[in-house]
């Protein structure tokens, strides 16, 4: 799959995992009018990554974003329960949860079915791209595409290349970006690339600052919007992420650097357990009482 078919009849992008970032990735693509393939084996996330994906669509025209291509024009997205039928993918980004066995079952097999052109990028928040291009026989066409929360509304994506990533991964990886409105910020590997190995320890410093009673979780996060100017406090921002998805990561951080500072506070790891993942659960550190996927009964899967 070469650049001239590409020009010619546009080949799916695949994505894995219809979660959080997998319905937010697909809709990026395919509001830029490239057909989308959602792989995810669970029923119910590929229902409600379906679902997220038309409210996103439908948000979008009522904020009367979108610029010259209106949401009818948004090429199709179709989901799918087999990682086989992404075979005809040029690009394919690996959305599924933060668990690295996971990710090295997905990518194996990515690498079995796809196109020996196509490019396998993931949305790792953590794990280093050397690692999980190891898992593949492409490691030159292995990237990161750290897409932020929401992938829609997020104007940059952290592109992460490993040693052995190729420069003509690279410029594709960049081209694709550029066409569907993402700016690429380019940075080398390692555990966390640099959002995360910084983010991760303050949303985990944050919860420490909760539970010792320094201030309670609003005050936490005013400190950061009045003080720091920061759009959000990083108690909120736990709870955009999903706090599973902050736990998985500071494990996998701590697994890749040995530093005990990533080991996630009790606190938090408590409200994982209990199930207040945040705000698609409708409550984490604080409360979404409107949160729709709450008033539909839904929460996570993975
Ligand atoms: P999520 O839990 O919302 O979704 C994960 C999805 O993976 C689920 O739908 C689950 O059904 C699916 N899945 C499980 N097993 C699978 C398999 N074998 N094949 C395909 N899909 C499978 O998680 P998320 O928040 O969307 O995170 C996905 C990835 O993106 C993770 O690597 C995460 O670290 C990263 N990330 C998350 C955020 C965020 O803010 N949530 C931001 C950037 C990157």
């Amino acid at each position: 799959m070469g650049e001239h078919q590409d020009i010619e009849a546009p080949a799916p992008i695949g994505v894995v995992g219809a979660g959080t970032m997998g319905a937010g990735v697909a809709q990026c693509f395919a509001q830029a009018g490239r057909p989308v393939v959602v792989v995810d084996p669970h029923e119910a996330a590929r229902r409600d990554g379906a679902a997220r994906l038309r409210s996103g669509m439908r948000l979008r025209r009522l904020l009367g974003g979108g610029g010259d291509t209106s949401p009818a024009d948004a090429a199709p997205v179709e989901f799918s329960a087999e990682l086989g039928d992404l075979a005809q993918a040029s690009f394919v980004v690996e959305c599924a949860r933060e668990r690295e066995p996971l990710k090295e079952e997905i990518l194996r097999e990515l690498d079995r079915v796809c196109g020996p052109d196509t490019i396998l990028a993931s949305c790792t928040s953590a794990i280093p791209i050397a690692r999980l291009a190891s898992f593949t026989g492409r490691p030159d066409r292995v990237i990161g595409t750290h897409f932020m929360n929401p992938a829609p509304v997020k104007d940059a994506v952290e592109v992460a290349c490993s040693a052995r990533t190729s420069e003509e991964t690279l410029r594709r990886t960049r081209d694709l970006l550029a066409a569907i409105g993402k700016k690429p910020v380019v940075v080398g590997d390692g555990p966390g690339f640099v959002t995360n190995r910084v983010l991760m320890l303050t949303i985990n410093e944050a919860a420490a600052v909760l539970d010792q009673g320094t201030a309670d979780a609003e005050t936490v996060d005013r400190v950061f919007r009045e003080c720091f100017g920061h759009p959000m406090g990083p108690l909120r921002t736990g709870d955009l992420i999903g706090l599973d998805t902050v736990v998985d990561t500071l494990d996998v951080l701590r697994t890749h650097t040995g530093d005990a500072r990533f080991r996630p506070y009790p606190l938090l790891a408590g409200l994982v357990a209990d199930g207040r993942v945040g705000r698609k659960a409708g409550r984490g550190f604080h409360s979404y009482p409107q949160s729709p996927l709450v008033a539909r009964g839904e929460t996570s899967h993975g």
